[in-house]
């Protein structure tokens, strides 16, 4: 088991990408914490990972509201001393060129991808450093190196996520914490499907648009984002620091 005896908490993981690397990690032998905003989609995740036979509890926090957060992490401090990983999952799309994305839209999108990845790591960091040991994932995206069409404030999120990676991992090398981002390209999840739902007329021409995108000819699922999840989780990837992990079919590259 890749992950035996470690406990690790994954904000959003009641869907998409989140909910597939917890119930990964809880396979390979991980304590997983889920959190979500939405309290039933979170259950879901922790009957999915017990019924597996792994181990795990939910919380119920929103990532952008900083008490939530200090008490979650908290609560795990009290139950298991200590938080191995952080995988700072939980983000929302945000569609739309510049000019026609309303203020509140883009102010919404900045708290819950920034600021949402900005508090869990705050009150998860003393531990850490305490423990001189720990391990943040951090959800970037291929947007934060690639042009997308109407994706102003996302991209805007997830470039200052890959910014504040290499940031975070500078000042936190000297207590052997490791920082390092994922950079997915188009993976079909609900979030995606929702925002192929309002962008496209027809589900084909969704599709053939997020294949032309690409290098490969097969659809980016969430377990492939998972598996690179994993790797940054364990051991395995220990001599990467304030790295990009790229998981998208060639997006980047092409
Ligand atoms: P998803 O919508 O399926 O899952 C996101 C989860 O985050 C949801 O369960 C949602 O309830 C939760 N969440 C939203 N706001 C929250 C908050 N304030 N507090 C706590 N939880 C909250 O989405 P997904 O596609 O699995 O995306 C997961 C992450 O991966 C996001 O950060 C997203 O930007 C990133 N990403 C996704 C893709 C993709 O193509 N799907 C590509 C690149 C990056």
């Amino acid at each position: 088991m890749r992950l035996a005896n470690k406990v690790i908490l994954i904000t959003g993981s009641g869907s998409g990408i989140g909910r597939s690397t917890a119930l990964l990690f809880a396979r390979e032998g991980a304590t997983v914490i889920v959190n979500d905003l939405d309290e039933a989609r979170g259950i879901e995740t922790l009957k999915d990972i017990h019924a597996d036979g792994g181990k795990g509890h939910f919380i119920h926090a929103d990532v952008t509201h900083a008490e939530s957060v200090e008490q979650m992490v908290d609560q795990i401090i009290e139950q298991y001393g200590y938080i191995d990983v952080l995988f700072n999952n939980a983000g929302i799309s945000g569609v739309g060129a510049l000019h026609e994305v309303e203020p509140d839209a883009w102010e919404r999108v900045i708290q819950v991808n920034i600021r949402g990845v900005y508090l869990p790591s705050k009150y998860v960091l003393p531990h850490m450093m305490k423990r001189k040991s720990g391990n943040i994932i951090n959800m970037s995206s291929c947007v934060a190196e690639i042009g997308l069409a109407r994706r102003a404030s996302y991209s805007a999120t997830k470039g200052a996520v890959l910014a504040l990676t290499k940031s975070m991992q500078v000042d936190y090398a000297a207590y052997n914490i490791r920082v390092n981002a994922l950079l997915p390209g188009t993976i079909l999840t609900p979030f995606v499907e929702k925002y192929l739902k309002t962008s496209y007329d027809n589900p084909e021409t969704a599709i053939a648009s997020i294949k032309k995108r690409q290098l490969s000819e097969e659809l980016g699922l969430p377990e492939d984002v998972a598996q690179a999840a994993l790797f940054l989780a364990s051991d395995e990837s220990k001599f990467m620091m304030g790295s990009p992990l790229y998981i998208d079919g060639g997006a980047t590259f092409g």
